[in-house]
């Protein structure tokens, strides 16, 4: 008898990452990519840029109120930095978890900023926190014809999908 395989439905959705310029500097690309990408997540969009202080702004626009808006702004404009869309399911969510407190000193072991970062204002890596934010965020850096539209070989694998 065929025992029919169970076909999970994935509910894909999408989160903006991006590595900080202290990131880049300390080269730590390929690390962190590698962490979301062995996950099971997938790369839809990727590319290096150095935004400016407006733009930055703009990003952070949230935390305007807060002591260390400006210097936060100064440092999101100082270099180059890595925006990244990545989909999956649960991907908003997990990948906060994949990144670890904002602060590193809380931050668990085996997390990205637990492993690679040790001071709040150098945590090294930036994810959406919520679906709406994901969102925005995603519109902000980049542009529709950005996000590559693709089937990768390896999602029928993570997800169990024929
Ligand atoms: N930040 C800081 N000092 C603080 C809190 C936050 O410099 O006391 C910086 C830090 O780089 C953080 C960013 O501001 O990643 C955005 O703050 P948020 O609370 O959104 O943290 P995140 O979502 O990045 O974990
Ligand atoms: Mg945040």
């Amino acid at each position: 008898m065929i025992q029919e395989q169970e076909v999970h439905a994935a509910e894909m959705e999408r989160t903006f990452i991006a590595i900080k310029p202290d990131g880049v500097q300390r080269g730590l690309i390929a690390e962190i990519i590698s962490r979301f990408e062995r996950k099971g997540f997938k790369l839809v969009a990727v590319k290096l840029v150095v935004p400016s202080k407006e733009f930055a702004q703009k990003h952070y626009h949230d935390l305007k109120e807060r002591p260390f808006f400006n210097g936060l702004c100064d440092f999101l404009s100082s270099g180059p930095v890595l925006a990244m869309v990545w989909e999956g399911e649960g991907v908003i969510k997990y990948g906060r978890k994949l990144i670890g407190a904002t602060d590193p000193q809380k931050s668990e072991p085996g997390t990205i900023r637990g492993d690679l970062a040790v001071v709040v204002g150098r945590n090294i890596i930036h994810g959406s926190d919520g679906l709406e934010t994901a969102k925005d965020e995603i519109n902000l850096w980049f542009k529709p014809e950005e996000l590559v539209s693709y089937t990768s070989n390896a999602q029928k694998w993570v997800y169990g999908v024929n």
